[in-house]
């Protein structure tokens, strides 16, 4: 059985807010526990603003192409295959994850999964 462990701090959900205050915390000697149960980084890099960024790109090369006449430059048709722009876009998410879970012990806090205990200190 896991040894429970105490914490200064524990926080619900691993979103931009609270991983700012979880390193603010943390900055300031607190224990700091973040526990996430689905998206690491919360909504903004895994289904709300960097996603939708990826794909709205991927419609400006679309009208890009679509209005090539107007630039001067003649295709032979395209298609848009929303496999693969929606490829390009899972590879953008899962690229980041990484990035996003070392940032924790580097700045003294630590983020867990779901509600069970990961050991993190202040001073790791
Ligand atoms: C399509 C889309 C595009 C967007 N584009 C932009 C943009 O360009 N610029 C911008 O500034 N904002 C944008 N936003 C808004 C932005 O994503 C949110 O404002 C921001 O993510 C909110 O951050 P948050 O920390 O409050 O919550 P979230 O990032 O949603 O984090 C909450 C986290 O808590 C977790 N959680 C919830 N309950 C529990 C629980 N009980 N136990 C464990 N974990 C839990 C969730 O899984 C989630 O990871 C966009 C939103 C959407 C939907």
């Amino acid at each position: 059985m896991t040894q429970p462990e105490d914490y200064d701090l524990v926080i619900l959900g691993d979103g931009t807010g609270s991983t700012l205050a979880a390193w603010t915390f943390a900055a300031e000697g607190k224990r700091v526990a973040v526990i996430e149960r689905r998206y690491f980084g919360g909504s903004c890099p895994n289904i709300a603003c960097l996603p939708s960024k990826n794909i709205i790109h991927s419609a400006k090369v679309a009208s890009y192409f679509r209005r090539s006449k107007e630039f001067g430059i003649h295709d032979g048709g395209f298609q848009i295959d929303m496999e693969g722009v929606c490829d390009r876009k899972r590879m953008m998410v899962a690229g980041l994850k990484p990035g996003l879970s070392r940032q924790f012990p580097n700045r003294g806090s630590g983020v867990h999964s779901g509600s069970r205990t990961v050991r993190s200190s202040a001073n790791a």
